[in-house]
């Protein structure tokens, strides 16, 4: 570690409270799935910014959207209008049902939205079924929502009204609807519970407990949705839509924007003044998340995802025959997680050592959340990394 780093780590210890657990990388630049640290090394990064820059860092197009929009106004109050809100909105309804769009600033405040959205629904009908191992954020409604005790500890009392039950467990949800359920939430993949995807049979039979029972499904998609799994939402590949889908992550293309997309008849329930955020849908974000539309239709980046995603799988599979410490090869498209036998934090921190960046859930998941514009070159590099940290094993 050189003076540059130390520094800065020095720094942080005396002016940055200490919520995070960070490794020893400084970074100074990004582009694409490159990232450069102030000593000058170069990394490959395969986790960049925990799917934020879905288009990898820094993608051109968007840095012109924000450059220009920058030029001509940076922020709105919601009690005006601007040309761009609408547009954006738009291009999210027709990649995915009919509905309107609420946008926020992040992925907790786009679950604390559905809450709320949920209860006014239903009205006197609190209760949210959420998952075992789900994560939805660190704000109290969404922390409360998420289904890992590690992260509540110390913060009770938490939001009452959530009922967990196991993941991919139709008969588990049956059961725990009563006559104050109003909703289930779920992720069609779990992120940080560890890559786990819900099953086709799971998601359409949650669905049709949703119509019968009268419940809305939400969705958080705000780590599997914005084309990471190679369709625009993870919920696409199982036929069952949701009512309520959630986005925030790789949206706003490194901005940070989130947004809440409900049927309409959902929607409708949430009038003038019963919810509001001041910085939501500014031109700035609307024109950072057009961008990003732009730049997965015209570079064709979700057929992308899919083909390099089977690449992928294909190699980390063969991999498992020969590699005993890996048990389990699981996700879909660039939403990849590698269960292994043993901890997977060294493991991480041997691929820094040799300029990868990658992450670890679960203390034995490895996850990988690639660009979309990552190229085959740049992921048979880290792949054979990867492989070389994982055989010394
Ligand atoms: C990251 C994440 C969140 C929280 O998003 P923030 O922007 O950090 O508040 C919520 N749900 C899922 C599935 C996530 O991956």
């Amino acid at each position: 570690m050189t003076q540059a780093t130390q520094t800065v780590i020095k720094h942080y210890e005396r002016y940055v409270m200490n919520t995070y657990v960070r490794s020893p990388l400084v970074i100074a630049k990004g582009k694409g799935s490159r990232v450069w640290d102030v000593e000058g090394h170069e990394y490959l990064d395969l986790f960049p910014g925990w799917g934020v820059a879905g288009l990898g860092h820094n993608h051109p197009w968007v840095m012109s959207a924000l450059r220009g929009q920058s030029r001509r106004l940076t922020h709105v109050a919601n009690n005006y209008y601007h040309p761009l809100q609408w547009q954006a909105a738009k291009k999210l309804i027709e990649v995915s049902f009919d509905g309107t769009v609420f946008f926020c600033n992040s992925g907790a405040e786009a679950v604390e939205t559905a809450i709320k959205l949920a209860r006014r629904w239903a009205g006197g009908r609190p209760e949210i079924i959420v998952m075992e191992r789900s994560f939805h954020g660190r704000t109290i409604g969404a922390l409360s929502a998420t289904g890992q005790d590690k992260y509540q500890q110390g913060f009770e009392p938490l939001l009452p009204g959530f009922v967990r039950v196991p993941f991919n467990d139709l008969d588990a949800v049956r059961h725990a609807i009563t006559p104050k359920t109003c909703a289930v939430l779920l992720e069609p993949i779990q992120g940080e519970g560890g890559v786990r995807v819900a099953s086709d049979e799971f998601l359409k039979g949650v669905r049709r407990l949703c119509d019968e029972q009268r419940l809305l499904l939400i969705m958080d998609e705000v780590q599997s949705g914005m084309g990471r799994t190679g369709a625009w939402f993870g919920y696409q590949h199982s036929g069952a839509q949701p009512d309520v889908l959630l986005l925030a992550k790789a949206l706003g293309g490194g901005f940070p924007i989130g947004a809440v997309i409900a049927k309409r008849a959902v929607a409708d329930v949430l009038g003038p003044g019963t919810h509001a955020t001041t910085f939501g849908g500014s031109p700035l974000g609307c024109a950072a998340v057009l961008a990003v539309f732009e730049a997965i239709e015209k570079q064709e980046l979700l057929g992308r995802v899919n083909r390099l995603g089977t690449f992928v799988f294909k190699q980390l599979t063969a991999l498992r025959q020969d590699v005993p410490v890996i048990q389990e090869v699981r996700g879909r498209g660039f939403m990849i997680g590698v269960e292994l036998s043993i901890d997977g934090r060294p493991i991480v921190e041997a691929c820094r050592a040799k300029r990868l960046l990658i992450n670890c859930t679960q203390q034995r998941v490895l996850r990988l959340l690639p660009a979309m514009t990552i190229t085959k070159a740049q992921l048979d590099h880290g792949l054979s990394i990867l492989e070389g940290v994982l055989r010394s094993r």
